[in-house]
């Protein structure tokens, strides 16, 4: 059984430079393990697992999904999920999204109620509200902070970003991913990344889970999970086969830069990134960590 949880590649926002902003983001990023570790320890499935500990992360104001996510130019939220099971290939995603407050919810109940795979806006809300999915104010996603980095991304033209995701094993040895963002800062409203694109941000199978973050449009011309996935599938280890991934997303897209969690079935595992720090974390049976920085080291 395995664990490995992140929360945006990219630079350290400001409030987390802070020791307040800190301890706030890694009792987020505790919390989330908590959640999907207690799902994975009792014998349920990896795919219960990733979802658990994204809606921690989507509701934490600290973290760029859900609840704390980046705003578009226009100064909205546009929310976009993905969640896919390895074992039976099941899968699911949202774009676009402005009102339903689990964005990885609704791509789970996509994956497994509507016979789709991937729903837009208006449509995809309204499906998932009669679905069971809860609503919110799109106010309520907008908070001082996502403010303040829309202000810098138009002083700067360049604004830090981040996503959430998770990727999981279970005592069955199935593995599961799941990822949810508020996309970049500055993105053009109907903007759409990597992380809702089955086998670009989000990809799980047999093999291997991957949950990606990063500058979209450089993982969506690798089709990044899946060529890991591929890699690993033909005996490359986690590390190499994520850092192969992460040097193709650059070749395709020279301004691209992130970072990816990834699980192979046998338990082996990787987090590399290119960016200078990445917001993640790992449990197994024999103990946890996290990290925010770059430099830092996981621990407990
Ligand atoms: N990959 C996300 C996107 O392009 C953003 C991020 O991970 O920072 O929408």
């Amino acid at each position: 059984m395995r664990l490995l949880i992140h929360a945006g590649a990219g630079t350290l926002p400001p409030e987390q430079a802070t020791s307040s902003g800190a301890a706030a983001a890694r009792s987020g990023l505790r919390a989330a393990l908590a959640a999907g570790s207690a799902i994975l320890a009792s014998g349920g499935p990896a795919a219960d697992a990733v979802v658990a500990a994204v809606q921690v992360l989507e509701d934490d104001p600290a973290f760029n999904a859900g609840r704390g996510a980046c705003l578009t130019r226009a100064g909205t939220v546009e929310l976009d999920a993905a969640w896919m099971d390895g074992a039976s290939g099941r899968c699911g995603a949202v774009a676009g999204i402005t009102r339903l407050r689990s964005p990885v919810v609704a791509a789970r109940l996509i994956a497994e109620r509507s016979g789709h795979v991937l729903m837009a806006g208006q449509g995809a809300e309204a499906w998932c509200l009669e679905a069971g999915a809860i609503a919110v104010d799109p106010a309520w996603f907008i908070t001082p902070s996502a403010e303040a980095e829309l202000v810098r991304w138009r002083a700067e033209e360049a604004g830090r970003s981040g996503t959430v995701g998770a990727v999981a094993l279970d005592v069955h040895g199935h593995l599961a991913a799941a990822t949810s963002t508020g996309g970049l800062a500055g993105k053009r409203p109907g903007r759409i990344g990597d992380s809702p694109l089955i086998g670009c941000g989000t990809y799980a199978d047999e093999h291997a889970a991957i949950s990606a973050t990063g500058t979209g449009e450089g993982f969506i011309a690798a089709v990044f999970a899946h060529s890991v996935a591929t890699a690993i599938a033909h005996g490359a280890a986690p590390e190499q086969a994520c850092t192969d991934g992460l040097a193709l997303v650059t070749r395709r897209l020279a301004r691209a830069r992130g970072g990816a969690i990834v699980l192979a079935a046998d338990g082996r595992w990787a987090i590399r990134w290119t960016s200078s720090d990445m917001a993640r974390g790992h449990w197994s049976p024999s103990g946890s960590g996290l990290a925010l920085r770059g430099d830092e080291h996981l621990t407990d």
